[in-house]
């Protein structure tokens, strides 16, 4: 990466008045306009209010005001993210023709910050799933193959940034969705603790694992964009009400204690060489002056079938408010029940409605306590198990996806298989921790692998520290 190409070195060029915002916006409008038809990272690019937004922080520059930490610097935000009289359509059918009436915390902090939203990216149908192919507009393609998906549920972030439409984009994430695409593309995608980041205007799919976080070309990059958009925010009740500790720049690492997660790593169905990068990362870390070792987090091994439980369950409630009545479709029929159920027919594609049947099914009457229940006594041990690992360890290591992209249509008839994609990456959501994907070398297909770094809550600033110094190792 170039400095001008990250966002770090574009931001500090069109401060100084060296670049003009217009032309940076310009320049990756561009790269849009000649890679989307065949990747499709993007349902709809947002030209005239980019150009507007760009001429406004050309005009603050020029003014001699400061025109902000992300000052020029194009960001493009997955479609879930409300963005006021621009379509959001969270990929799915039922959203058709619906302009919010308001927008996300997070697009006006960083549209105070300077940024540009120049897109709303493509996901995987209300940000269920692994690859992208969910969405119902059709897949999200990987740049770097593009006979692969780019994962899921923020495919079409993931593969934005990685295509050069913009240094930066925003996702969200409730069992992987930065993370895996993030590792897949080969790019960093932070997942922040739970409430660290403001959902406010994030359009809801399981609200208790829900964070909205920053995917980006460098470790100092995401730590721009998430510097930006957390704190606190009176319009989310669940976001945390003290600042946070600022990110910091250092890379040192002397001393840290680093735990690789045993239930995340050495496990079937981890590929030898993601396994193999993890291995080498925590080589290079130790050579940094870190004590790796390796750490059992037992109940992680029961994440994937908490979470399938959970998150569905969640969903099928959030999900409900698409009646025909208040948002986007509606399927006209006799009388209002009717009109309910065709809207919805018609409306949600079909991993959707195994989510609400599944979320509806675990929260009915005499089977409550034996899935939903059980499901969050899975939760709390999880909780108390990742206490005891940060006992005796500053962060932790694992594959965050585990294996590389894979062709497109390889897992679509097996729910499962693509459900499997998430197994590394869920037990952060589940803890409410922290996480992040730093993408670490090429696997067997030649394709990109990336290494995850958990922290506890909070953990951020810790996070952010080993993350440069794996990106600092020659994977
Ligand atoms: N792939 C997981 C799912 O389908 C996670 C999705 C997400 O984090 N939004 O539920």
């Amino acid at each position: 990466m170039t400095a001008t190409s990250t966002a770090v070195g574009i931001a500090g060029a069109v401060r100084s008045g060296e670049r003009s915002a217009r032309s940076v916006v310009e320049e990756h409008l561009a790269v849009i306009a000649a890679r989307d038809a065949e990747l499709h990272a993007c349902n709809h690019v947002m030209v005239d209010d980019a150009l507007a937004t760009a001429d406004a922080v050309d005009a603050a520059v020029a003014r001699g005001e400061d025109a902000g930490p992300l000052a020029g610097v194009p960001v493009v935000l997955k479609d879930n993210l409300c963005t006021r009289g621009v379509p959001t359509t969270c990929s799915s059918r039922i959203l058709d023709g619906w302009r919010p009436p308001y927008t996300a915390t997070v697009v006006e902090r960083l549209l105070l910050a300077g940024g540009i939203p120049v897109a709303k990216a493509n996901l995987d149908e209300f940000a269920m799933g692994s690859s992208t192919e969910n969405s119902a507009f059709g897949p999200t393609r990987n740049p770097h193959d593009t006979s692969r998906v780019p994962g899921g549920s923020s495919g079409g972030s993931a593969a934005a940034v990685a295509a050069g439409y913009a240094p930066l984009a925003l996702g969200s994430d409730t069992g992987g969705s930065i993370r895996q695409p993030a590792a897949l593309c080969g790019v960093v995608g932070v997942k922040p603790t739970y409430g660290r980041v403001s959902r406010f205007g994030l359009v809801a799919f399981a609200s208790s694992l829900d964070q909205i976080g920053p995917l980006a070309t460098t470790v100092d990059d995401a730590a721009l964009l998430l510097e930006a958009i957390w704190g606190p925010d009176a319009m989310d009740s669940t976001a945390i009400p003290s600042q946070p500790e600022a990110l910091g720049g250092d890379t040192d690492i002397a001393g840290m204690r680093i735990g690789i997660v045993e239930e995340l790593t050495d496990v079937e169905g981890i590929a030898p060489e993601v396994k193999a990068a993890v291995e080498r990362a925590a080589a290079g870390l130790d050579a940094a002056g870190a004590r790796v070792e390796r750490v059992s987090v037992p109940s992680c091994a029961y994440g994937l079938s908490a979470y399938y439980l959970i998150a569905p369950a969640e969903a099928s409630s959030n999900l409900a408010r698409y009646d025909g009545v208040r948002y986007g479709l509606r399927v006209d029929a006799a009388d209002v029940a009717e009109m309910n159920a065709k809207t919805r027919d018609a409306g949600f594609g079909a991993e959707v409605k195994r989510r609400i049947m599944l979320g509806t099914y675990a929260l009915s009457a005499g089977y409550y306590d034996a899935y939903y229940g059980q499901a969050q006594k899975v939760r709390t041990l999880i909780i108390r198990d990742f206490a005891q690992a940060y006992e005796r360890f500053d962060v932790l290591l694992s594959p965050t996806s585990p294996t590389e992209a894979f062709p497109l249509g390889a897992k679509t008839a097996d729910p499962l298989a693509m459900y499997l994609s998430d197994v590394c990456t869920i037990p952060t959501n589940l803890a409410g921790h922290s996480a992040m994907s730093v993408p670490f070398g090429t696997g067997a297909e030649g394709l990109p692998v990336g290494v995850q770094v958990l922290a506890p809550a909070q953990g951020e600033s810790v996070m952010f520290r080993v993350a440069r110094a794996v990106e600092g190792i020659v994977a």
